[in-house]
């Protein structure tokens, strides 16, 4: 087993880390920016060390210093968490090739899921259900791209291969349009990503957001833990989860479950790692692949009882897989409420020092968060402060729980969006389940 993981984030992911690593009798390096000397896990670490100024770019995302902290604290493994490196196959190439285990995929994996042609070739190889659309990246005839768009049919997509975060795409609804969406989502690429390929795909209109977990370890074996249901976006950012997906039927998942196994084998997957897919009409349409934990994860844990962050560093150990597909077993409903330091109505960021905390609790209630009485939320980095996931026998009942530890938590000194997450809990239409990627949107603009 691994004995000295360095945890190359922070937040409550952070946190997040450094407790399985205790659980697991593994010792910690907190690495962290100035201005997160007083971050709860950097307390807690056997060690940390300071990597930089504010900036992240200067700190969280500064490779030299974080190998350099690794190698004068004598770590075995890098773990990055979410966001951040977490996906940059560079640095995981710099990791294994200065000695350290990555927590993570290979560096040829998380270069082949970063490109999103490469990436929708994969899966297509693997059977994997993808977007109908053009058959890898555009050319530059402008026929064949008209002819191509007509044959997809209106409305499509124009993607950029490297985009992400939500950035470099163009929604087309007429023959009119394409070329000129083309041409302007090719030069925003270039400046954005340094890669101009495009790919175009069929748009579809009411979708929602559904992702599958797998674990795969570096024995040949690979599981899925099941969907989570995260259509509840704002800009693109996800607001709640909840697992299972309603409405998902079994027969519905098993082939999912079957093929994503199979695509992990494919492509030597290793570590966890989360297929996201657009469902619309009872069909699923693979969207990308994201090589890491995800915010979201604590609620496959309580509705599978899997410890996702421990099965991370195992696997990164060089351990088989602790248990089987036949194993897992999903039980109960689980719902998470991503809590931002921000206006709950402008949604501005509000950093500042949070004069009073304190925690809900109760049956099937989980608080993931760094935050304690007295700590001041910086201004520099992600807005995301604490994770509440309520976990239930049934969706009612979980939806029950989020909404009286809603009422519970106390946050004083900084605005949160908690009132936002209170009035959706008692949304007729997110109690019913299945609302689409389009609805939180158009709840706010009309202000229901
Ligand atoms: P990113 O890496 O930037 O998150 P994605 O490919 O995951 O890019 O797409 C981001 C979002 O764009 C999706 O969550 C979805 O809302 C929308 N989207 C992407 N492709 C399609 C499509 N073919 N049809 C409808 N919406 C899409």
């Amino acid at each position: 087993m691994l004995e000295k993981i360095l945890i190359a984030n922070r937040g409550e992911i952070a946190l997040r880390i450094l407790r399985a690593c205790r659980e697991m009798g593994i010792a910690t390096v907190a690495v962290h920016s100035e201005a997160d000397r007083d971050l709860k896990h950097v307390r807690l670490a056997d060690e940390s060390v300071c990597i930089g100024p504010a900036s992240s770019t200067e700190s969280y995302l500064n490779v030299p210093a974080i190998i350099s902290a690794a190698e004068v604290t004598d770590s075995g493994a890098i773990h990055p968490g979410y966001g951040f490196l977490s996906e940059n196959a560079d640095f995981a190439e710099r990791v294994e090739s200065s000695g350290f285990a990555f927590v993570g995929p290979r560096a040829e994996t998380i270069q082949l899921m970063g490109d999103k042609v490469s990436a929708k070739n994969a899966m297509i190889a693997a059977g994997v259900p993808c977007v109908p659309g053009s058959d890898g990246a555009l050319g530059d005839d402008p026929d064949e791209n008209l002819r191509l768009a007509a044959e997809i049919g209106y409305p499509v997509i124009v993607k950029a291969s490297g985009g992400g975060g939500g950035r470099g795409m163009r929604v087309v609804h007429t023959e009119g349009s394409l070329l000129s969406a083309i041409a302007l989502t090719r030069t925003e690429a270039r400046q954005a990503f340094a890669n101009d390929a495009l790919y175009m795909e069929k748009y579809l209109e009411h979708p929602r957001h559904v992702e599958f977990q797998v674990l795969a370890d570096t024995h040949g074996n690979a599981v899925c833990l099941g969907e989570r249901d995260c259509s509840m976006q704002r800009r693109h950012q996800k607001v709640i989860e909840e697992a299972p997906a309603p409405g998902i039927t079994p027969e519905q998942r098993a082939p999912m479950i079957e093929r994503l196994n199979r695509a992990c084998l494919e492509i030597g997957y290793r570590g966890a790692g989360t297929f996201e897919f657009l469902f619309e009409n009872g069909r699923f349409f693979f969207m990308e692949m994201n090589t890491r934990i995800q915010v979201e994860h604590p609620i496959t844990e309580q509705v599978t009882g899997v410890d996702l962050v421990r099965e991370q560093i195992r696997i990164a150990a060089g351990e088989p897989l602790s248990f089987s597909q036949s194993d897992v077993c999903i039980q109960g409903h689980a719902i998470e409420c991503r809590i931002n330091a921000e206006d709950p109505v402008r949604f501005l960021p509000s950093p500042g020092t949070v004069t009073q905390y304190h925690a809900p609790g109760g049956p099937g209630i989980r608080m993931d968060t760094h935050l304690y009485n007295g700590y001041t939320v910086p201004p520099y980095y992600d807005s995301m402060i604490a994770k509440l996931i309520a976990y239930g026998p049934t969706r009612e009942i979980a939806i029950a729980r989020m909404r009286g530890a809603l009422g519970e938590i106390v946050i004083d000194g900084i605005n949160t969006n908690i009132p936002l997450h209170i009035d959706l809990m008692k949304d007729a239409n997110f109690q019913r389940g299945g609302t689409n990627i389009h609805y939180l949107e158009k709840r706010l603009k009309i202000g229901a």
